[in-house]
């Protein structure tokens, strides 16, 4: 992910920001736990102290003095574990609270960026820190079959919209449950009218993959070639750079596709887009309300062929959930 200078030290800034909230939150903990139960600091007192001796021991080549000391060190973490019990206290009550357990905040394993560096990285430089916030209230813990009827029959398919939509969230499971595993790659197509819960379904799916560390990007149709146009006509050096990333993120998502304002640029660079990402095995989450038929027509053969061979389609069916939510 290329990031300017400024860019860069923001996102550090940021990280070294956590660490040092973290450390705070830490100190808190441990004042109030002290306070509750004073044991606990004479403990930990005795576990520092032996601590320094024991590696002194070390040095002298004191063998049984070490062992002695290494049962007393035992013995006091083990009161330690039993008091914290005792008083419930969570196991983890003394550990820092990061929010990257595998970089432990730091931004970085091993030299190497963390994960969690691509996507803040992502985040930043598409002020993408908005999604969080829909996904904080768009996610399967909140997704709700209410708004599905058993009554609705689609004619073309004989199934209501309560089974069609089971149907479709079960796809995600899968697309999920298999992203990236060997052998294994799939994108997703997600078509039907206006406020069927398309976007809701991929919001699902970004915000899974994302905290299995994933990088994700989400666009809309009209974002996306606002961004693809800025590289190619006006060589704007950030945009030239983040077309980079349009290919080769985990998942990108390309939300409304076909309410943008569509002319040979769009069509050719969607194809670009989406053939890049074929070639390179990474997934796609397609949602729009335009029909196969009708994306031809826009987009091209070209298009269509590689949507309908790469893409599982899923078709939603069902009433305006937007104007439900309304009426009730
Ligand atoms: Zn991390």
């Amino acid at each position: 992910m290329p990031l300017n200078n400024s860019q860069y030290d923001q996102l550090i800034r940021s990280y070294d920001a956590k660490q040092l909230k973290n450390q705070h939150d830490l100190e808190q903990r441990v004042r109030y736990a002290y306070l509750k139960v004073p044991r606990l600091r004479e403990i930990d007192n005795a576990i520092a102290s032996a601590s320094v001796s024991q590696a002194r021991k070390m040095l002298d080549g004191d063998t049984k003095a070490l062992s002695s000391l290494k049962e007393q060190l035992a013995a006091y973490r083990k009161e330690r574990e039993d008091l914290l019990v005792r008083y419930e206290f969570p196991a983890d009550y003394f550990e820092p609270a990061y929010s990257c357990k595998d970089c432990k905040d730091t931004g970085f394993i091993n030299g190497k960026r963390c994960h969690c560096f691509k996507q803040a990285a992502i985040d930043l430089v598409y002020t993408q820190s908005n999604l969080k916030d829909i996904l904080i209230r768009e996610n399967f813990s909140t997704f709700s079959y209410d708004y599905y009827s058993d009554e609705d029959i689609n004619p073309a398919t004989g199934l209501s919209s309560f089974a069609t939509v089971k149907d479709a969230v079960e796809k995600c499971r899968d697309f999920i449950l298999n992203f990236q595993s060997p052998g294994n790659f799939s994108n997703l197509y997600f078509y039907g009218d206006t406020g069927i819960g398309k976007t809701f379904l991929s919001n699902c799916i970004a915000k899974e993959l994302l905290d299995a560390g994933y990088s994700v990007i989400y666009f809309t149709a009209f974002q996306l070639f606002d961004i693809l146009s800025k590289g190619v006509f006006d060589k704007d050096e950030d945009a030239v750079a983040t077309h980079q990333n349009i290919y080769t993120c985990d998942l990108l998502i390309i939300d409304d596709l076909g309410t943008e304002l569509y002319n040979s640029f769009t069509t050719s660079q969607l194809f670009l887009c989406l053939n890049e990402r074929i070639l390179r095995k990474k997934s796609t989450i397609i949602s729009t309300n335009l029909e196969m038929k009708q994306l031809a027509d826009i987009y091209s053969e070209r298009v269509l062929s590689r949507i309908s061979s790469n893409y599982t389609i899923i078709k939603l069916f069902g009433r305006d959930i937007r104007l439900l939510k309304r009426s009730r």
